[in-house]
């Protein structure tokens, strides 16, 4: 079995959020059980020279997009075993960032004609492409329609993994004849018609063989209006080729046993270590070092994140016996109100508004809850990783995160988090008001974090999913 997986991340070169942990992980458990994976992404200046300088170069030919010739040059580069092919081209990847340009669509649109042209020339012709989110959507239908007239193509199978569905690509319709060498005849429901415009994670929903969203809860929620962004009535008609497969975690990178980033390296039967973690971590972020509770905030401050039900909560959690941290970046008003809260209350809040990998492992391994209170969230993986570190998770019952923690029960003992079910201030406060409850019972405590370690987020699992699926469409 032979699959291309196509990303416009992955980790370890360069990554932005979850999907660039899911093209890392994926292809190396989907390796282990014998498939010839390789991953395409295309070759930002952002990725560290040590992976860029030492690249083998393959081939190159020009691609005509927006009616002109464009280089695009295919390098390769080995690492755990895997081989990852970068679309080079300094005109579309060499920026500052990853997304956000005007030209998006564009670019996009010229990495995945790279990735179908390039297939032949590098002599690999996959059973299956799998592609990511709306960037690498278009190749499905590229496939059956620009590139259609390539024999060796004929049989490439495609499957659409939708990560979020919130991004989906949206272009005027002039992108079908400039960048796609598509009429007007695709601007149709079964197309990109979009409320006039072209959406290229709509028109992949129609032409893949397949779709996955990357939890089951999310895969129901988006049939949904709340959840669907526009598209629920879409996914609802092609159900029959829609499935959730939930995301696991890379177990050796987040393995506080291992983590060299962490200070004490601890299991679940040597939790003491977990507490010096947790008194360096203060010591850092300069909190007093006490037994108060330690909730952490490792996100991408955006709505999506539930931050607007958070904010409100602010003064009421901040009243209580405890402490936060929050690690990220994103909308100015909710870095502003993070800001704001340490700013007055700095011997209960951190906020540390950057991006920083090595300190959210540290985070990770010294806070005693995770709390991710998300409007919508298709898997997530700050919870994962928390529970993993012994981290108890505060989460809505939403996407992945329901998929992944099993909501606390008082009476039974049993139970890996906390949960809570409506969108609204109060439920979160009453889901922070229970954990902190079962806090104070030092025994109960541990047991919590230890059921939250035992749990199995490892991608072993997920990638036998992903592998029946392959194996159903070949
Ligand atoms: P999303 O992909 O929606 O941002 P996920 O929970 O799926 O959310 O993945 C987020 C990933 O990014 C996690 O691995 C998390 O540790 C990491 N992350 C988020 N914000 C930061 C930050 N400010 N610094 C370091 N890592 C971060």
């Amino acid at each position: 079995m032979k699959i291309l997986f196509a990303a416009s991340e992955c980790y370890p070169f360069i990554k932005t959020g979850g999907l660039g942990d899911v093209a890392w992980a994926l292809p190396k458990a989907l390796k282990k059980l014998g498939v010839d994976v390789r991953v395409i992404l295309p070759k930002y200046s952002g990725i560290p020279e040590k992976y860029r300088y030492n690249m083998k170069h393959l081939t190159d030919f020009n691609i005509n997009i927006a009616h002109r010739d464009q280089f695009c040059g295919i390098d390769m580069y080995e690492l755990d075993g895997i081989t990852f092919y970068f679309v080079d081209s300094m005109y579309f990847f060499d920026r500052n960032g990853l997304y956000g340009y005007m030209d998006d669509g564009e670019r996009f649109s010229f990495f995945s004609c790279g990735v179908i042209e390039a297939m032949e020339r590098i002599g690999f012709i996959p059973d299956i492409i799998h592609v990511n989110d709306w960037h690498t959507a278009v190749i499905p239908v590229l496939l059956k329609t620009k590139y259609s007239w390539i024999n060796a193509y004929r049989d490439i199978k495609t499957i659409l993994t939708i990560h979020n569905l919130k991004f989906q690509g949206i272009f005027p319709q002039d992108v079908l004849w400039n960048l796609l060498n598509l009429d007007s005849s695709f601007m149709t429901d079964n197309g990109f018609e979009f409320y006039g415009c072209a959406n290229y994670m709509k028109a992949g929903m129609n032409y893949a063989d397949f779709v996955t969203t990357v939890s089951p809860t999310y895969a129901r929620e988006i049939t949904y209006p709340f959840y669907g962004e526009n598209l629920h009535g879409l996914i609802s008609r092609i159900g029959y080729k829609v499935t959730g497969i939930l995301n696991g975690i890379d177990t050796k990178i987040n393995d506080p046993e291992k983590d060299p980033d962490i200070p004490y390296n601890y299991n679940k039967d040597n939790l003491e270590n977990k507490a010096k973690d947790k008194a360096e971590l203060q010591r850092e972020l300069g909190l007093p070092v006490t037994n108060s509770p330690l909730v952490s905030i490792i996100s991408r401050l955006t709505d999506q994140k539930g931050l607007d039900i958070l904010s409100p909560a602010m003064e009421e959690i901040l009243s209580k016996d405890i402490q936060m941290v929050v690690v990220g970046t994103g909308e100015a008003k909710y870095e502003d109100t993070f800001r704001y809260f340490a700013a007055k209350y700095p011997e209960k809040i951190s906020s540390q508004i950057k991006f920083d990998a090595k300190l959210a492992q540290r985070v990770y391994a010294g806070s005693d809850m995770i709390l991710v209170p998300s409007k919508f969230e298709p898997c997530g993986l700050t919870q994962m990783v928390g529970m993993r570190y012994g981290t108890v998770p505060i989460v809505r019952e939403t996407g992945g995160l329901k998929d992944s923690v099993i909501p606390y029960n008082r009476f039974t003992g049993e139970g890996t988090g906390f949960t809570f079910s409506n969108y609204d201030t109060y439920d979160l406060i009453q889901g922070v008001n229970r954990a902190l409850e079962a806090y104070k019972d030092k025994d109960q405590w541990k047991k919590i974090v230890r059921s939250a370690m035992e749990a199995d987020f490892s991608w072993d699992r997920s990638a036998l999913e992903y592998l029946d699926i392959y194996r159903k469409l070949t």
